[in-house]
């Protein structure tokens, strides 16, 4: 078995696990009770709080847990909208993911207007910067690591320029976070990132804003901003995913040329085969590759029978491919969309993985090649 979709969620860590199970079995009470085992959980969860804050260079006070990086972003438009200048505008990439897109579009409707990128996918910082002269701007956002191609956008220089102009800049940095140094972002209004993408726990994550605000009302956690019953034992294990992966960030950076021999073998293999976004910086775990024939579900299915899980882009939009933002802002044709593969590592994948990989997209090439010379012979 070989997994390959860690973009779109990455299996628990052991240390994250061992910690989740020992604070759901010991750690169970509602922090906010009256009583001591209650008071206990309270201040767990505060000192994760100041250490979560320590390791990403924020005060504790910006701090909120969230149910992951969906709600966060969600949050920050529908506080911007509402209390940032009326009639404002919102400025975002056009490959953002639909955790972004939506709310941007369900709040600032035809206020919003979208950052110029190159066919690579990548943010051109200059034409943005034209864009931020223009009035009224009350918001931008733009993440900082592209969950399908891997780019890396220029997130801190504009989180830099909007700062000296006074505008909210907010950074999606759920795919560098786990993968990349996670104490960057301090430069940005706010961030959003999700346990499940580091091997933490699912329906976690983190809204980081220096503007205070109001995510749920009904109670008094997170200071009044997210009324609801805190999660610690999620909070716990997801701080323990976030340590295990920052220690292992040097190690990681180095799996690029596991992902860079898997792609020049594809490129030989299979050729005509494109690699999105390879003139950019990229994560080091992602590749996203244009096949010349045959359709992604088809490369996929057969893969899967190999043991072997790639997907087709964001697991948001499996399926919408008319929708993706990432095939309109990068020219392709929808035929093209419909051969476009994603294959996303983490911690887990060894060198011999994208080995076989490798070898396996070369035996289903074979395979589809063969189904295909005999479906013509019989339609003859
Ligand atoms: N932003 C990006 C860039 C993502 O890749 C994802 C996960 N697909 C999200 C936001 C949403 O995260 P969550 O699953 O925590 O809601």
């Amino acid at each position: 078995m070989a997994y390959f979709d860690n973009n779109a969620t990455t299996p628990i860590g052991q240390n994250a696990l061992q910690v989740y199970k020992s604070a759901l079995a010991n750690d169970w009470s509602n922090p906010s009770s009256p009583y001591r085992s209650a008071s206990r959980v309270r201040a767990k969860l505060e000192c994760a709080r100041e250490e979560l804050a320590l390791d990403l260079g924020v005060n504790k006070e910006e701090l909120i847990f969230t149910s992951g990086a969906t709600e966060a972003n969600n949050s920050i438009f529908a506080h911007v909208a509402s209390n940032g200048k009326k009639g404002g505008r919102c400025i975002l990439s056009p490959f953002e993911h639909p955790s972004i897109i939506e709310p941007a579009r369900h709040w600032f409707q035809d206020r919003l207007a979208y950052m110029p990128a190159d066919a690579s996918g990548r943010v051109d910082l200059d034409e943005t910067e034209q864009l931020l002269n223009t009035e009224n701007i009350s918001l931008v956002s733009l993440m900082a690591a592209n969950n399908e191609t891997g780019v890396i956008q220029p997130w801190n220089e504009l989180a830099e320029l909007c700062s000296e102009k006074g505008i909210f800049f907010h950074c999606d940095a759920t795919q560098w976070i786990g993968k990349l140094d996670s104490s960057v972002f301090s430069t940005c209004t706010s961030f959003s990132a999700s346990a499940h993408k580091f091997s933490g726990p699912k329906g976690l994550g983190w809204l980081v804003s220096k503007e205070p605000i109001q995510l749920q009302l009904g109670g008094q956690q997170e200071k009044g901003s997210r009324g609801g019953t805190e999660n610690y034992p999620a909070i716990a294990s997801m701080l323990v995913a976030l340590k295990d992966a920052n220690m292992e960030l040097a190690e990681f950076s180095k799996r690029v040329e596991w992902r860079d021999q898997f792609e020049q073998n594809i490129i030989n293999t299979i050729p005509g085969t494109i690699v999105l976004g390879k003139k950019n910086p990229r994560l080091w775990n992602t590749s996203m590759i244009l096949l010349p024939e045959f359709d992604n579900l088809s490369w996929i299915g057969k893969l899967d029978k190999r043991g072997i899980s790639v997907s087709t882009g964001s697991a948001c939009s499996v399926g919408d491919v008319l929708n993706s933002s990432l095939v309109s802002s990068m020219g392709l044709s929808l035929k093209e969309a419909g051969r476009l593969v994603r294959i996303s590592s983490y911690s887990e994948e060894k060198e011999s993985d994208w080995q076989s990989l490798d070898l396996a997209f070369s035996h289903v090439f074979q395979e589809l090649k063969e189904e295909a010379s005999r479906s013509s012979i019989i339609s003859l």
